[in-house]
């Protein structure tokens, strides 16, 4: 086995910016998008910057009411349905831990 690692001779294009890609460090199975090598470490970057940014969690603000104890609800991580029984932080935690 030599030290050289393998590349795939071919005549591809990259799927987001249409550059000429003549060779790959893999076989392309055809389904899946190629990327030139700038495309591909600018996806690399945004997605590491978008799971950043995922820590930022959407809020919504109502007027509900705890279904368990009664206890206004003013903030939800999600949208409620109308007929859905609603459960404030305290018992929500008590119903997970029960
Ligand atoms: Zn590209
Ligand atoms: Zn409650």
């Amino acid at each position: 086995m030599g030290g050289d690692r393998q590349m795939y001779q071919g005549n591809w294009s990259c799927s987001e910016c249409g550059a000429a890609i003549t060779e790959l460090p893999f076989q392309p199975n055809g389904t899946s998008p190629l990327y030139c090598r700038d495309c591909h470490r600018q996806k690399r970057g945004n997605t590491q910057r978008s799971n950043n940014n995922f820590r930022e969690r959407r809020t919504f603000n109502g007027n509900w009411s705890c279904s368990q104890c009664g206890a206004a609800i003013t903030e939800l991580p999600f949208e409620p349905k109308d007929d859905q029984s609603l459960l404030c932080r305290d018992c929500y935690r008590a119903q997970r831990n029960g």
